[in-house]
């Protein structure tokens, strides 16, 4: 089930050409009504559930509406974004209320490089087994 938008709550991301919400999805799902100001999931068929857009929302203003299996009725999964860790508060259905503090990645927006460190690939090794970055001697080995 999708992710919608608490309208109350969302201020548009101040009016900004691209909100934090449209930004992080990875489906484009989400959208700016510009005559509202307000955020909204434009295809929640879409929706896989990911969190990115609850996350992001600095006014928690996103909420998924997980499936009854996973969170039954009257649970809830709330995370709140800091700026180094994300706490998550999930509420069952009789009641109890858990939290969770998880520590998330620190690296500026846009600068991360995956590949820094790693050996260039080799191409002519396209078929080989094992990864281009671990030596064959590194590979774990079958059958010991
Ligand atoms: S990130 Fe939050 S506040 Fe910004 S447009 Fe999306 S729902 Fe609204
Ligand atoms: S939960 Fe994930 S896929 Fe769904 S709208 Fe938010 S960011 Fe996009």
């Amino acid at each position: 089930m999708p992710s919608f938008v608490i309208q109350s709550k969302c201020d548009g991301c101040k009016g900004q050409d691209k909100t934090a919400c449209m930004y992080i999805c990875p489906n484009d799902l989400m959208k700016l009504d510009k005559q509202r100001m307000k955020g909204f999931n434009q295809e929640p068929d879409q929706c896989w559930e990911c969190y990115s857009c609850v996350k992001i929302c600095p006014q928690q203003a996103i909420e998924v509406r997980a499936y009854a299996d996973i969170v039954p009725m009257g649970g809830a999964v709330i995370p709140l974004r800091g700026s180094d860790s994300i706490m998550w508060t999930i509420q069952f259905r009789n009641g109890n209320v858990k939290r969770f503090k998880f520590p998330i990645r620190t690296t500026a927006e846009g600068s991360i490089d995956p590949y820094a460190g790693k050996p260039t690939a080799d191409l002519s090794k396209l078929n080989d087994p094992g990864f281009f970055n671990l030596a064959a001697s590194d590979l774990p080995k079958v059958g010991a």
